[in-house]
């Protein structure tokens, strides 16, 4: 399978699979089924609630000797209750514990919005709300102190390489004044209403590999209601078009979009068909043109954007 070269000199599959939503009853037999499939690359989070059944997945797959630990490419996130530099080894501990592994190829801080701590004992995963329930509270940890307790967690060897996500150029800029290295990965929302040229531009002069979540755009959003009543990308006329043009299908054409262009995609599906043919969206090329066309829809259209929903918005206000 193709591969992005990391500037850790680790290879990052250019298809992998998402695992937020995807519920607990069900992750166990959706990860190994995946790794039957061909699946190497897992994007989770701790946020996700997921990692222990993941874990399991992983596990039977390696017991049954579908793979070994090594062909696999684990990504995990850090919550951003866990910021504080005393936090972030706690917490890739305990997902990796959670995970039954004893690296991840790669950890990332989920988002530059740093929140009260919430003990795991207590609550996990904490998501939002500092009650569970309501209230978001701030707490005053530099993205500096987070980024440098990355480090320190990659050079004890919990994670091979390290990165960011939901980071914008400037801040991508001030990280690169105190970091050792570049982050490896950065991960962004990137499909064809949000393509986001200038910062994977940035990213490419940087030896950055970026790294596009809700490839699909807005299908993603529906079920939250957060969709805006955006018409969907799989359906759209020139996404209709060029799947004629080209006999795959219309989600295989988005995936090779961003693939095509050096960026790795982590589609997320439960079914069976759609899981292979998310796998198999590498094998064809996009013409200029097409490529061009896609990138053509582009609105500037971010649907995962929680520093601008209403509690949060309250506290900026
Ligand atoms: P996605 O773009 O992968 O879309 C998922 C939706 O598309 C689901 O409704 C699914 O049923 C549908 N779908 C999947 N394959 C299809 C196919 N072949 N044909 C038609 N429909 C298909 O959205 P996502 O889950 O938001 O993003 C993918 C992954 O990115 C997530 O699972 C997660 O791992 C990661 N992610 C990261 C962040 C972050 O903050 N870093 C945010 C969101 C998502």
């Amino acid at each position: 399978m193709s591969a992005i070269k990391l500037n850790t000199g680790l290879l990052m599959p250019l298809v992998g699979k998402g695992l937020w939503k995807v519920p607990r009853a069900d992750a166990a037999d959706t990860v190994y089924n995946a790794i039957k499939t061909g699946y190497r690359l897992f994007d989770g989070a701790g946020d996700y609630g997921n990692e222990k059944e993941c874990g399991d997945g992983v596990a039977r797959a390696i017991k049954d000797g579908l793979v070994k630990r090594e062909e696999l490419f684990i990504t995990s996130k850090l919550w951003n209750t866990f910021h504080a530099k005393e936090h972030v080894p706690q917490l890739v501990k305990k997902q990796l514990a959670d995970w039954q592994l004893e690296y991840f190829d790669l950890f990332l801080i989920h988002f530059p919005v740093s929140i009260a701590y919430v003990d795991p004992a207590v609550r996990y995963p904490p998501e939002w709300f500092v009650d569970g329930v309501s209230k978001v509270q701030l707490q005053n940890t530099p993205y500096q102190e987070t980024w440098q307790a990355m480090e320190a967690i990659q050079e004890a060897g919990y994670a091979k390489s390290i990165g960011v996500s939901n980071v914008q150029g400037a801040l991508l800029l001030d990280i690169l004044k105190y970091a050792k290295k570049a982050p490896s990965v950065l991960q962004i929302e990137h499909h064809p209403y949000l393509t986001q040229q200038p910062l994977v531009d940035l990213c490419k002069e940087l030896g950055i590999a970026i790294t596009a979540y809700s490839s699909f755009g807005p299908t993603s959003f529906v079920e939250l209601g957060m969709d805006k009543n955006t018409p969907s990308l799989l359906k759209h006329d020139v996404t209709a078009e060029i799947s004629k043009a080209t006999g795959k299908t219309p989600a295989q054409v988005l995936l090779r979009w961003a693939t095509q262009r050096g960026i790795a995609v982590i589609p997320k599906s439960n079914d069976p068909n759609r899981l292979a043919q998310n796998l198999n969206s590498t094998d064809f090329e996009l013409s200029t043109e097409q490529l061009k066309a896609i990138s053509d829809l582009n609105i500037g259209l971010r649907f995962n954007n929680p520093v601008g929903v209403s509690p949060l918005l309250s506290i900026f206000a």
